[in-house]
């Protein structure tokens, strides 16, 4: 844990492990809320000397960091794969994507803009500023270990805010690593701060709780959000919540079926389908349905699962048991109730993944709303097919469900994509693009996946107020 500047190691650990190999691969500090209040304290004190620092210097900061993380990419990277599991191209991937964010507002931190409007009154002016919120707790998760903080990170520090992170139980190295740059970049005592532990529940509360802690930002399930919005609102603390999935991928009977698979095996098997923006629901119009399915079985069937440092591997582990549990769940539930499988459906365990928590690309045709996978975010790699007959049906079925987060819709027809991009309430939507994410795009959900905007010059407002002057003259 690093707090004030200093890194705590006198205190009781706990163990993190390899999800491929179930190996040790470290010990972390088991920090608890007394911990967090220390924290919280320390990015108080240094508020106001951060705050008041010029966009130039702080900008500084975030460019040398940038530099410092492309420069220890590999290594990073390496980490990533051994504590997280996803293969080590997807983790080079990764860190570069979490090095925009910090190059972004390392140039956005200079453009925070305020205004003066026109008032009715000849005497009277009108000063619109924009200043920090103050102390930001954040709490990220496991999936995306790295650019899920820098994502939070980047923007409160350019806006001149200080931070207390607590990063997931299962990658709580990678932001080891990522708070030794800041703070080799030059990083003043107490601006971030990070806690780590295994029981995020105490820590979490006293996040929500604290006066002192003016803003929650958090990545994570929809359930552990929603406690935490309720948590904060008593004293109504502003709060950032990126939270679940479940993107269906329209593809219509106009589109290239060869072409909308290939897209489909790219994106649903990225991070072995550990993603809030995975396509979950692959909606397809019936008449190409045999194509799409021949080509994308064929994808599916060569994917292959194993230890992500080696090239070979597409497929990583899953992050533990449960999550290797709730996969099988959701696939044998929809093949008892009549989904047809083409590849994959079973845990793998030849070749020593048996200590690891494999589980098979999967393919599964004639999903129907009876089926848990048709409601549930899957977290793990299996793509469910469902047939459609035309288009109202289809924005009918896609938006039904209470996320919001991405969608995505194949079709070669201009006006028909745009007709449904309006219609389907979704916060990101790819139009025959399965990426439609960078540090310069608003990211982020609709409805019950969330509350504000990662990334863009939607991401530093989230950590600004707004102060209004009224001056007679
Ligand atoms: P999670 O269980 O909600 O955990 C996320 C973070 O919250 C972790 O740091 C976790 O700590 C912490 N946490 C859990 N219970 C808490 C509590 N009672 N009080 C305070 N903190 C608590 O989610 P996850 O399984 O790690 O992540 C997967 C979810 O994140 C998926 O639903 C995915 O869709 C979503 N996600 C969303 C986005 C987005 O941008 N919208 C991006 C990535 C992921 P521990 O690890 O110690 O439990």
């Amino acid at each position: 844990m690093y707090i004030d500047g200093h890194w705590i190691s006198d205190r009781d650990t706990f163990t993190v492990f390899n999800p491929a190999t179930g190996e040790k691969i470290g010990e972390v500090i088991d920090g608890n809320a007394s911990d967090a209040r220390s924290a919280i304290d320390a990015a108080d004190r240094a508020s106001a000397t951060w705050s008041s620092t010029t966009a130039y210097e702080r900008s500084q900061i975030l460019y040398r960091t940038h530099q410092l993380m492309m420069k220890e990419q590999s290594a990073l990277a390496e980490l990533m794969t051994t504590e997280q599991g996803k293969p080590l191209k997807a983790a080079n991937n990764e860190v570069k994507y979490a090095g925009d964010f910090l190059l972004w507002y390392a140039e956005e931190a200079k453009r925070i803009y305020g205004e003066t409007i026109p008032s009715a009154r000849a005497d009277q002016r009108f000063l619109v500023h924009k200043q920090p919120v103050g102390v930001v707790a954040a709490i990220t998760p496991w999936n995306y270990p790295i650019s899920m903080i820098t994502r939070k990170l980047a923007p409160a520090l350019a806006a001149g805010c200080t931070v207390v992170l607590k990063p997931a139980e299962s990658t709580p190295l990678c932001a080891v690593a990522v708070i030794k740059l800041l703070e080799e970049a030059g990083l003043p005592s107490g601006v971030v701060n990070l806690i780590t532990g295994r029981d995020p529940q105490p820590i979490g509360d006293e996040f929500c709780t604290n006066p002192k802690v003016k803003k929650l930002t958090f990545t994570g399930s929809t359930a552990v959000g929603k406690a935490l919005a309720q948590k904060c609102a008593p004293q109504l603390k502003r709060v950032s919540m990126e939270l679940g999935g479940h993107a269906p991928f329209i593809v219509f009977d106009d589109a290239d079926p060869v072409h909308a698979a290939k897209g489909v095996s790219l994106v649903k098997f990225l991070n072995t389908g550990q993603a809030c923006i995975s396509p979950n629901r692959i909606f397809v119009q019936r008449s190409l349905l045999e194509p799409f399915l021949n080509t994308l079985s064929q994808r599916v069937s060569a994917l292959k699962a194993g230890n992500g440092l080696h090239p070979e591997n597409s497929i990583g582990p899953l992050i533990n048991e449960r999550a290797l549990e709730k996969v099988e769940k959701q696939v044998n539930d929809a093949i008892a109730k009549g989904a047809i499988l083409h590849a994959g459906g079973s845990r793998e365990t030849g070749d020593g993944l048996d200590a690891g928590f494999f589980y098979s690309a999967t393919l599964l045709s004639n999903v129907n709303p009876e089926m848990i996978i048709y409601r549930e975010e899957t977290f793990g790699p299996v793509a469910a097919v469902i047939p459609f007959d035309n288009e109202d049906e289809v924005i009918d079925m896609a938006n039904d469900t209470h996320y919001g987060l991405a969608a995505y819709i194949y079709t070669n027809n201009l006006s028909r994509g745009l007709r449904v991009f309006e219609q389907l309430n979704f916060g990101i939507i790819g139009v025959n693009d399965i990426n439609p994410t960078s540090a310069a795009a608003p990211f982020g959900g609709m409805n019950e996946s969330g509350l504000g905007r990662e990334g863009a010059r939607e991401g530093i407002n989230e950590y600004l107020e707004t102060k209004l002057g009224g001056f007679s003259i």
